[in-house]
């Protein structure tokens, strides 16, 4: 299946259409908008087509008769939109016989090509397909992309393109290119052509293209340094949906990115194409690139002129070792910013239908890790083992048999309700509830995949009725 960039091909072209009714009318005025020469026949003609065929008359040619094969000839395009079967499939195998591109509406077996939706931003074009799945879908994403682009777009890129040659002669490297396009096409410029203030918006251009042109090497050179900053974003628990406009901006904008485990593949797809990518992920005990040459990896790339998104799971400051990171930054004289992120413990706990507080149950909420320190879990437990209060153990899976030991020694009740959320957010998520004298045993015989939330307090005995996220309710039998 050929999906036809309409507006480059048909232009001036022998286009034919068959067919007289009101889809033939629609397919006709696509082709004429997008200047093709266009050939209509069918024995019957609604009165629609014929004021088509006046208001383009330098384009349309009405021929009122059936539908021949010598009608194929010569045409770049054939298009059948008759109502009958056995036409439409003549067409399309006359056609595809003699190679010409054919479209069958409402019958993609028949097609060699289809027409995608186009959001024309001339010379910008937007095209939109579900190869021939869901028109209406087509025409939704299609309303939603209109709505967020500028109307006057294409008058910028046409301003571009007219500068391109000139920028490309005047300002030398491509860093500083892209920083001058970035400033025009972000900046002052795009809003004079926008506003439609084209005049204005050509004048900035010009003068922006000067003063870059009039720079030194030196000039240059710390222009270019002084771009690089290490942006520090929370990616959220999982869900792509749960990202900030901040964190989906800058993951656009960044020249490398360093991520790790947590944070999932859909949400990498999101980051800007062509930037580079490092794995530094850890697991437990298993240290890809050390906290250390992270740091160090961090301040070198910022020296370069980088801009570096640093790309964390969850929050970057709860037991993201996010603090640790910018302080080097800070000391290496390095700017800066931090975009918090969903933290695992609130969407964990919304996506499982667990109020972290609650005024009958619990008035406090403590975030603790469980990550064992030399093998052991040095907790302060008589401040953990308090009712009315929720307790959230990240990095919890190992040591959450002892966690549940060590809270009913310190007086909680047995029967106190605890749940194992397992990669919560995502399409896997699963809820695994207990209480504290028997979660740990229930969990014995599951196989449980990292990474894992355990939730402790009598909130936990809402999610029975809270939970309004639909995980694949065949795993979820255990709970
Ligand atoms: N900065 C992160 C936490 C990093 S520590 C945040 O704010 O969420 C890693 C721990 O976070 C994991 O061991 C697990 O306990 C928890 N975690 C992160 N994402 C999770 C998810 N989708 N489901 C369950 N737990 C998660």
């Amino acid at each position: 299946m050929d999906y036809l960039p309409l507006f480059h091909r048909v232009k001036e072209k022998p286009c034919l259409v068959i067919g007289g009714g009101e889809v033939a009318l629609r397919k006709v005025r696509t082709l004429c908008q997008a200047g093709a020469k266009v050939t209509i026949v069918a024995p019957e003609i609604k009165q629609s087509i014929v004021d088509i065929a006046e208001e383009y008359a330098d384009l349309i040619t009405l021929v009122q008769r059936e539908y021949q094969e010598k009608d194929l000839k010569d045409r770049v395009l054939v298009i059948a939109a008759t109502s009958n079967t056995q036409v439409n499939t003549t067409v399309s195998e006359q056609a595809k016989i003699r190679r010409i591109p054919v479209n069958v509406v409402d019958n993609p077996a028949l097609c060699s090509v289809i027409f995608p939706a186009i959001v024309d931003r001339s010379p910008i074009q937007i095209a939109i397909s579900s190869s021939g799945a869901s028109p209406v879908l087509t025409r939704l994403l299609r309303a939603r992309i209109e709505s967020i682009l500028p109307g006057k777009l294409g008058a910028l890129a046409a301003l571009s393109s007219r500068y391109r040659v000139k920028v490309k002669a005047m300002i030398r490297g491509e860093n500083a290119r892209r920083r001058f396009w970035e400033r025009v096409l972000e900046g002052d410029v795009a809003e004079a052509m926008y506003t439609g203030n084209n005049t204005e918006g050509e004048a900035l251009l010009l003068k922006q293209l000067e003063a870059m042109a009039a720079e030194s090497d030196a000039q240059i050179k710390n222009a270019e340094k002084a771009l690089g900053e290490v942006y520090l974003v929370g990616a959220g628990p999982g869900d792509p949906d749960l990202l900030t406009f901040r964190a989906l901006r800058l993951m656009q904008q960044a020249d490398v990115v360093l991520h790790d485990r947590l944070v999932s593949p859909q949400i990498l797809a999101m980051v800007r194409r062509d930037a580079e990518r490092i794995y530094v992920g850890k697991r437990a005990g298993d240290h890809a690139v050390s906290q250390k040459n992270i740091n160090a990896l961090l301040v070198d790339l910022a020296k370069q002129g980088r801009r570096v998104l640093r790309l964390k799971g969850g929050d970057p400051f709860i037991f993201g070792r996010g603090g640790e990171e910018i302080e080097k930054l800070a000391d290496a004289g390095i700017r800066f910013q931090v975009v918090p992120g969903i933290t695992a413990a609130s969407g964990c706990a919304s996506y499982a239908g667990i109020p972290l507080t609650h005024r009958d149950f619990s008035q406090s909420v403590q975030f603790i890790t469980g990550h064992k320190q030399d093998n052991t879990l040095d907790l302060n437990w008589p401040s953990l083992a308090v009712e009315n209060q929720t307790l959230v153990f990240y990095m919890s899976l190992i040591s959450l048999p002892d966690i549940c030991r060590q809270l009913v020694k310190h007086g909680l009740p047995a029967a106190t309700p605890a749940a194992l959320v397992e990669r919560g957010t995502t399409q896997e998520q699963r809820v695994i509830t207990g209480d504290l004298g028997n979660l740990a045993e229930k969990l014995a015989n599951t196989v449980v995949k990292a990474p894992t939330l355990l939730i402790i307090g009598h909130v936990v005995s809402l999610q029975a009725k809270l939970a309004w996220f639909k995980e694949d309710s065949l795993k979820n039998e255990l709970s």
